[in-house]
């Protein structure tokens, strides 16, 4: 079974018999989502897959994933602050902030049109060739210990009004969100 798996995630059986230190980090994660599947489960979830991996490896480790659905009819639930992996990887997207979804929908409409202040912030944020100057969401994120009262990001929002110092509101789903709203 231990070789199998480890085929099935692209290792060379006769893997099996070496220590983590003699693989390569990419295979090390393989191992650890083979370790993750060997049980069939229907759902596996993958916090931070491609952390510390090189660009090539992130791109091998995401294909898997994807295969893992596709072929393997395995449920995965990616965690990360990769909105690239988001792009390649996922069929729908929920943006968390400050311990809360704050915009859920299909991966495609919510990176080509974002509701929330803070997911246009995030997709403003991220470099590609045509990037000229970095921007950034001003500020940083609130203590979860003492979070700010009404909508948490309000402190970051451009939009804020003060209705948001005093009441968040629940997400939407993004097809019937409104723009500047839904914290
Ligand atoms: S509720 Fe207000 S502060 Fe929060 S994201 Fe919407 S506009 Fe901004």
């Amino acid at each position: 079974m231990c070789r199998e798996v480890l085929a099935a995630m692209g290792i060379p059986p006769q893997r099996a018999e070496q220590y983590p230190h003699e693989l390569s980090g990419g295979m090390r994660q393989r191992v650890m989502i083979g370790l993750g599947i060997v049980l069939r489960p229907r759902l596996v979830v993958a916090d931070e897959p491609t952390t510390a991996l090189d660009t090539l490896v992130q791109a091998q480790i995401l294909q898997l994933l994807r295969d893992l659905a596709d072929e393997h009819g395995i449920a995965v639930l990616l965690i990360t602050h990769n909105l690239g992996a988001v792009a390649e990887t996922c069929d729908r997207v929920a943006v968390m902030y400050a311990g809360r979804i704050v915009e859920v929908g299909p991966v495609d409409q919510i990176l080509a049109t974002p509701r929330h202040p803070y997911t246009q912030g995030l997709l403003a944020s991220v470099i590609h060739l045509g990037t000229a100057t970095l921007t950034s969401i001003p500020g940083a994120p609130p203590d979860l210990a003492d979070p700010p009262p009404g909508c948490r990001f309000h402190p970051r929002c451009p939009h804020v009004m003060p209705l948001c110092r005093s009441h968040g509101t629940p997400p939407e789903p993004a097809a019937a969100s409104r723009p500047g709203g839904g914290a």
